[in-house]
């Protein structure tokens, strides 16, 4: 499945990064996530709610269990093969504006994009011991 592997390297690199905060910042760990932001790309071809669904599983069992995922696809750039114009695609058209053409050029498009942690952090609770 898909989503599985998108959803599955979205985690594992959220969890790293917990993981090099909490390395970085021994006094003030992060203890749980929170909420998860990252950009979809526009050609990714996968539902969100099918990969939020995804998410809530994978995330059992981890910091990550019952964290937000926040997702925004973000636009393609592209540029026309027939006259030339460059122009971002929001939605999944890929028909040149100006000329009509869809013989079009764009990279990227794919994937998921771990952007931003909010993380629930030790902070001031110095009750906890270890
Ligand atoms: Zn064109």
């Amino acid at each position: 499945m898909h989503e599985a592997s998108l959803v599955q390297g979205l985690l594992s690199a959220a969890l790293a990064a917990v993981e090099r905060h909490n390395a970085d910042n021994p006094e003030n760990r992060a203890l749980r996530i929170q909420e998860v932001e990252c950009e979809l790309g526009l050609i990714s071809s996968v539902e969100p709610q099918t990969l939020t669904g995804c998410f809530e599983l994978f995330a059992e069992g981890t910091p990550a269990e019952g964290a937000a995922l926040t997702l925004r696809t973000v636009p393609l750039d592209c540029d026309c093969a027939v006259c030339g114009h460059v122009f971002r695609l929001t939605r999944r058209r890929f028909v040149c504006p100006q000329c009509g053409s869809d013989e079009i050029h764009f990279s990227g498009g794919h994937g998921l994009m771990l952007v931003a942690l909010r993380v629930e952090s030790e902070g001031k609770d110095h009750a906890r011991t270890h």
